[in-house]
């Protein structure tokens, strides 16, 4: 027997074979030769299933660089939205704005005034940026920023109602996604839920019985993602106000997604913006930063100056307090909604939601046409596309996709897998791409994905 391993190439003979040269033309010089490497220790340690011709060498040698890099890549990802939801919570809600990317940039290379009034040169407070624009924006008395909704919910809870009851509709009891529901979350608070009504009805009746002396605030929880049709009836905060004064309880009102503007002007109609939750009656109001609003994950609490300033000096405040890119992001998207008009073209999620069908439309036969002269016989096809995140839950927003053609599994994962990876959507066994979440900026690279992902 002779000694197999005489056949095993050099690594300098590999390095310089038209497959490996043609590979680091793409990648890192030192990838490639641990690459190389790793191929021909592998090959010694299993002769038998060594690779046989120069190809397989190199084509084995491309496959382990593959692998490097991807176990290299970072675990948070871009990806190409094509599944049609613009506020998307699995992908990251909302894409920030321009103004916001900028705000974050000269924030967070450097020192800020976090915590500091250059006025005075004194120690400063964190929760003074972005009040007042809030205050503006909303005509809210005072304004607090913590990290996210639910954590806005349960520092307003504990600070108002701790082992106390909190009033609130059956028909309200509503699981965000991710098998939260904002009622066990409340209950953490230390707030006792005090459920009244029932799932279809509740009636004022229904809160007045419920209120004793043991009762901290009445909660009205938005129903972001369903919607009560039929028999049914429910309680306005405007028709709440009367009784709260009686007994001089808080109304609290989880808004979940939090207009600023209204939205009818793109066909969104029916949600109250913050502002009109304030002017209904609640005492405090808290909404999210990443859904509707269009900026950074936060959590946005509106409301009397006398509850805010309880809520600012409980402990817990301090563990929701948010990080200074978010803040600097928040401030920066909220600056846009001093021009309602701007917010509508400039914050991404509104421009998503506002595309014409004319513009959607122009997307997709841009697609198309391309794949087709890459010989990928996509077509163009009507599609319907949703808002996300817990808003608008009924609205069917008409859209444009390119339908792709053959098997819609291998498809997809091949374009998970890319970078950006594309996500999609399946539909009557084909996969689409919807439209209405890629910007025009991003056609090209969504284009290229699909070519690569073809390949
Ligand atoms: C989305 C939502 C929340 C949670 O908001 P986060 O910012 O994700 O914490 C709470 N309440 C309602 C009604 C919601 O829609």
């Amino acid at each position: 027997m002779t000694d197999s391993r005489r056949a095993l190439p050099s690594i300098g003979l590999l390095l310089e074979s038209a497959g490996v040269r043609a590979l680091l033309e793409t990648m890192p010089r030192d990838l490639v030769v641990s690459a190389v490497r790793d191929v021909v220790e592998r090959a010694r340690d299993n002769v038998a299933a060594a690779p046989m011709t120069t190809g397989a060498w190199s084509d084995a040698v491309a496959t382990q660089v593959t692998q490097v890099t991807q176990v290299r890549r970072s675990s948070l990802r871009r990806v190409i939205n094509a599944t049609g939801i613009v506020l998307h919570t699995n992908l990251g809600r909302a894409p920030l704005s321009r103004a916001a990317l900028d705000a974050v940039l000269r924030v967070g290379a450097g020192y800020t005034t976090l915590e500091y009034d250059l006025a005075r040169g004194t120690r400063g407070s964190r929760y003074t940026h972005c009040a007042s624009l809030l205050r503006e924006l909303t005509g809210a008395e005072d304004a607090l920023v913590v990290n996210n909704c639910a954590a806005a919910l349960v520092l307003a809870l504990n600070t108002l109602a701790l082992g106390r009851d909190a009033v609130l509709s059956r028909g309200e009891l509503v699981e965000i996604g991710g098998s939260f529901r904002v009622h066990e979350i409340m209950e953490r608070s230390g707030a006792r839920l005090r459920e009244v009504g029932a799932t279809n009805r509740t009636h004022l009746a229904d809160y007045a019985s419920a209120i004793d002396n043991g009762t901290g605030a009445l909660l009205k929880v938005h129903r972001s993602n369903f919607a009560l049709e039929g028999f049914v009836c429910d309680v306005d905060v405007r028709d709440l106000v009367p009784l709260a004064r009686r007994h001089d309880l808080p109304i609290v009102h989880d808004l979940g997604s939090g207009l600023l503007i209204s939205l009818a002007s793109i066909g969104l109609d029916g949600e109250p913006t913050a502002r009109e939750a304030l002017n209904a009656g609640a005492s405090v109001v808290v909404m999210s930063g990443d859904k509707l609003l269009g900026g950074p994950q936060a959590g946005i609490i509106l409301g009397g100056i006398e509850y805010l300033s309880a809520m600012r000096s409980n402990p817990l405040a301090r563990s929701y307090r948010v990080d200074k890119l978010t803040l600097a992001a928040l401030e920066a998207t909220l600056a846009v909604y001093r021009e309602p008009d701007r917010a509508l073209r400039e914050i991404p999620a509104l421009a998503l939601l506002g595309a014409s069908a004319s513009e959607l439309h122009s997307r997709a036969t841009r697609t198309r046409n391309a794949l087709n002269a890459a010989g990928i016989d996509a077509t163009v096809i009507a599609s319907t596309s949703s808002v996300g995140a817990g808003a608008f839950p009924q609205t069917e927003l008409p859209s444009t996709a390119v339908a792709l053609p053959g098997n819609a599994d291998q498809w997809t994962s091949k374009l998970r897998s890319g970078d950006p990876a594309v996500v999609g959507r399946v539909r009557d066994g084909h996969a689409l791409l919807d439209m209405r979440a890629v910007p025009d900026d991003e056609i090209d690279l969504l284009i290229e994905r699909v070519i690569a992902a073809h390949d």
